[in-house]
């Protein structure tokens, strides 16, 4: 049975009630290891030791912090299959997913804040021969940042690298159902030789650690990216205490095929948008909206498509879909696959749990879903459901399937297939959403800015915004 620890001041500690939370394998449905069961006081101990790391943390130079950030991801791109196994156990996805996608992109998220706050410039105002204005970036100080569940190493590392590379000092919590990879980046962060105190990692759960980080006063930021929910609660505390916030939050992602579409292209990456990760990703799309002309082409070639993706124990190459993230979650799914058919909808393929013979006879699988017949404003097509749920829906014009589209409260990501250059440009413009994929799903660029409208979150990640998000600005005034 594996335990898992704090890192406080550099150092792998227990938490302070001595208590620790069951960890589930969700492909088995068996408990495999404990993680620690922190509250404030834990918080507490790491707000100290960052408070005396940071004087010489902010004052090293940004070379220094960068080599250490560039050892650090070494050393995890040198343990990629471990972290990938690691990941794949706590999570439920395929070991092949982690190992391309999720520990690589952690790899990368390291490099490439190591690397871009060597880049970063500030400006200058000058007032001819009055006085100059130059701004400085300075860091904020002891920064929180807190990730969710499913993408675990990628979304922790999208955060902890800025803000480290920014000179500040970080409290940081992973979900607490997926918490094993951010053990082993704290055992790996003291084998790189990251002084005590600069990263600390608190295990536990949301509304004892995540709360006690949020309302922490010497956390002057909170990057947080979870659910809609959650990040109103940080909003309500935060708020009156004027902390910087970046809050990436939930979706309701629209993918629209125009009957001029690539055909072959559009169903084969709407297979991927809709259901890689388990339909876990904030950016999958979970509402595809098919002009009807192709309509009934288009189902039929998804729905076979969708027939073919294996689901099962995550450590098959050939399985596409792993297990669901816990049993609440998949609770959560099946009860909206029920709801839609009171709803009105037809279930044309998957729709129920299954139970792999073996090792994953009591994991929490629930096949690829593809749902029919539902109008625009039923709670299926409202709601997130964070699974692997999309339904179909027919439209008539361009004019109609953008108010479709930004029909909901939420507005993250967009897909849009069409071979016509004017109309991907006029619909991308009209969408509601931070991100809008033409032709494509997923391509990631680390420069871009990442983030949501509406209810999908307030700020950007990405490209120099997160650095500077992790920085206060400040105008120093010149008089000649
Ligand atoms: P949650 O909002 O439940 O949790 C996210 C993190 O916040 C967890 O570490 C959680 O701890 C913690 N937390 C919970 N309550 C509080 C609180 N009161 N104060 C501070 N921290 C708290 O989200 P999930 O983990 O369920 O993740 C799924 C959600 O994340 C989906 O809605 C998805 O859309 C969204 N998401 C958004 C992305 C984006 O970039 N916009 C990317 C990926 C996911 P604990 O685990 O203990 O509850």
């Amino acid at each position: 049975m594996q335990t898992l620890l704090n890192y406080i001041n550099g150092n792998l500690t227990e938490p302070a009630s001595g208590t620790y939370i069951d960890n589930v394998e969700p492909a088995t449905g068996q408990v495999y290891g404990r993680i620690p069961d922190s509250d404030a006081s834990d918080v507490e101990r790491a707000v100290e030791a960052a408070r005396n790391a940071f004087p010489t943390w902010s004052a090293m130079r940004t070379e220094d912090r960068s080599e250490l950030m560039m050892k650090l991801s070494t050393l995890i791109e040198q343990r990629m299959e471990p972290f990938a196994q690691a990941e794949s156990r706590d999570n439920g996805k395929p070991v092949w997913l982690a190992r391309t996608v999720d520990i690589p992109r952690a790899v990368s998220n390291f490099r490439f804040y190591a690397t871009a706050a060597l880049h970063q410039s500030t400006a200058a105002h000058s007032m001819g021969s009055t006085a100059i204005n130059y701004t400085l970036r300075q860091p904020i100080g002891i920064v929180g940042c807190i990730s969710p569940w499913n993408l675990p190493l990628y979304l922790f590392s999208w955060k902890i690298a800025p803000a480290l590379a920014s000179g500040n000092c970080v409290i940081a919590k992973p979900s607490e159902i997926t918490p094993a990879t951010a053990f082993m980046l704290s055992e790996l962060a003291i084998e790189a030789g990251f002084p005590p105190g600069v990263l600390n990692i608190i295990h536990g759960y949301g509304h004892k650690v995540g709360k006690a980080i949020v309302e922490h006063p010497e956390i002057k930021a909170v990057s947080f990216t979870g659910g809609t929910r959650t990040g109103e609660e940080i909003a309500r505390t935060a708020a009156p205490m004027f902390k910087k916030l970046s809050l990436e939050l939930g979706g309701k992602n629209p993918n629209i095929i125009f009957a001029d579409c690539d055909f072959e292209k559009a169903v084969k990456t709407s297979v991927l948008s809709s259901f890689s990760n388990q339909g876990e990703i904030c950016l999958c799309g979970s509402r595809m909206f098919i002009e009807r002309p192709i309509y009934e082409r288009f189902k039929e070639a998804f729905v076979e498509e969708v027939r073919k993706l294996k689901t099962g124990d995550p450590n098959e190459e050939h399985n596409r879909m792993g297990a669901l993230v816990s049993e609440t979650h998949m609770e959560k799914v099946l009860s909206y696959i029920e709801l839609a058919k009171t709803e009105g909808g037809t279930v044309l393929c998957g729709g129920e749990r299954i139970r792999p013979e073996g090792r994953c006879k009591d994991g929490f699988f629930v096949t690829p879903t593809v749902i029919e017949g539902l109008g625009q404003d039923c709670r299926t097509n409202q709601e997130e459901i964070f699974g692997p749920v999309v339904t179909l829906q027919p439209f008539d014009n361009e004019e109609e399937v953008v108010a479709y589209a930004n029909s909901t409260r939420y507005g993250l990501a967009a897909t849009v297939w069409t071979q016509h250059l004017t109309r991907a440009h006029r619909v991308a413009a009209a969408l509601h959403s931070g991100i809008v994929w033409v032709n494509c799903w997923l391509l990631r660029d680390l420069r871009t800015p990442f983030g949501g409208m509406k209810d999908s979150g307030v700020g950007r990640e990405g490209g120099f915004e997160a650095l500077e998000f992790f920085t206060e600005e400040k105008n120093v005034c010149i008089k000649l």
